[in-house]
């Protein structure tokens, strides 16, 4: 399976984003289909699939998404009210991207819990 996702391309500039961050691991944009009043992904330019291709190699990388979301947070002036960060995994995590992000939510009082419509499975 190919690596390229369309995250690829959006770092390289091959197709447009609207960019809030950057710097030399990680770039921030706007979701093309906003689930909130802001709605920012963050994601590593390495590519990294999914969370369970995550090495611990990584672990400083991924952690630094996680700086990345809480200075956004503080520069955009949210950060007292609150966000939500969200990571999808795989087709039950609803994730539609193979390109590991972080969703950066807020502007609105979230809802929880995180499912619709669908029934619990047997896990573990
Ligand atoms: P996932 O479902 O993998 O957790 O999240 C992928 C996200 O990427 C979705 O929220 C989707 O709206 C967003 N997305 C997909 N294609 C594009 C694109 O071309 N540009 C931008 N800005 N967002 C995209």
């Amino acid at each position: 399976m190919s690596n390229t996702t369309i995250f690829d391309k959006i770092i390289s500039r091959e197709i447009d984003a609207d960019i809030v961050y950057e710097d030399d691991s990680a770039l921030a944009f706007k979701d093309i289909n906003p689930q909130a009043p802001v709605h920012l992904l963050i994601i590593p330019k390495k590519p990294i699939a999914t969370i369970n291709d995550i090495a611990e190699d990584d672990r400083e990388l991924v952690g630094h998404l996680f700086v990345v979301a809480r200075k956004i947070a503080q520069q955009h002036g949210f950060a007292k009210d609150g966000y939500r960060v969200v990571m999808n995994c795989n087709e039950d995590g609803g994730q539609s991207v193979y390109h590991i992000h972080l969703h950066l939510l807020a502007g609105q009082t979230l809802g929880w819990p995180p499912y619709a419509n669908s029934a619990p499975k047997q896990v573990g």
